[in-house]
């Protein structure tokens, strides 16, 4: 195998350092537990249901202040999420109908998504789906105690049964398809004329690689074959976890269903439609088909 005979020639990079990709996050280091309290000005990711409140007045637009009673808001909950530029994160959530203060709204999470900062969208995606699992895990899913949320993980635990709950995520897989050096674009009946890259969620019992197969075979009745990862991104509309791939057309005639599916067909590197917004991994799946597939 050629990559095997490369690495052994380089001995100084690692399996890990080959095949890892960078942080997506610039200038945010996770962590669920302080150090220590930290009575210092933090950034707070504050949810009223699937709003967020944004400060109007700064660059962030995430608010930054000590403590929540300091904008006279009492959350429900809190959670500790690491540091962003230095400086401690929470998220937290609000009762519903609480009002936001002055020069603040509350503002849905996915009407932001060209507005935010690449790291800021990201953590408050991450920031919903903990303040969602934290609130929707109160009580065990087994017998009905009271949880606590442990030490140790982002678990929480039953003291009663022992039962424990992770936060849930869904994963999804999207695909490049490359015939001739053409890409494969599709339109989903419920976006309209946007065409996108065939995806869809696992399900129970199959690999990746078989949800590629499954979900390009039931989107547009292709057969695909050297199907390679490509990279992965958080997805929190509402818990998803987007895997990309790459793969090559093997077989078939493109057919759609007309409802779910609308449209489907190849497009070189000049004609690609709307393209996604920047933030998402279909952009990248797209990018590097351009870069790789470019137009004579
Ligand atoms: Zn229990």
């Amino acid at each position: 195998m050629s990559s095997e005979r490369n690495m052994s020639q380089d001995k100084n990079m690692s399996i890990e350092g080959k095949i890892k990709r960078k942080s997506i996050y610039k200038q945010y280091e996770p962590s669920n537990k302080p150090e220590k309290r930290d009575e210092s000005a933090a950034y707070w990711f504050i949810f009223n249901h699937k709003k967020i409140l944004i400060n109007l007045k700064s660059n962030d637009k995430i608010p930054f202040f000590r403590n929540p009673e300091e904008l006279n808001l009492s959350p429900v909950r809190i959670q500790y999420m690491g540091m962003l530029k230095g400086k401690s994160c929470y998220s937290a959530d609000v009762e519903p109908g609480t009002v936001a203060p002055k020069g603040m709204i509350f503002k849905e999470l996915r009407s932001l998504y060209d507005d935010l900062d690449e790291d800021i969208f990201l953590l408050a995606g991450k920031a919903i789906q903990i303040v969602n699992w934290d609130k929707n895990h109160q009580f065990c899913g087994r017998c009905g105690s009271p949880t606590e949320t442990s030490k140790y993980e982002m678990a929480k635990i039953c003291p009663k049964c022992g039962f424990r709950s992770f936060a849930r995520l869904s994963p999804a897989v999207i695909t490049a398809i490359i015939k001739d050096g053409k890409i494969l674009m599709a339109k989903h009946g419920y976006r309209g004329d946007m065409y996108g890259l065939i995806a869809g969620f696992i399900e129970p019992g199959e690999t990746v690689e078989e949800a590629v197969g499954r979900e390009t075979l039931e989107e547009v009745g292709l057969k695909v074959k050297n199907i390679k990862y490509f990279a992965s991104q958080p997805w929190p509309f509402p818990n998803s976890l987007m895997l990309a791939f790459t793969a090559e057309y093997d077989s078939g005639e493109i057919k759609v269903d007309g409802k779910e599916i609308t449209g489907a067909e190849w497009f070189s590197a000049d004609e690609i439609p709307r393209s996604p917004s920047r933030m998402s991994i279909a952009s990248e799946l797209i990018d590097w088909f351009i870069e790789n597939y470019p137009t004579d």
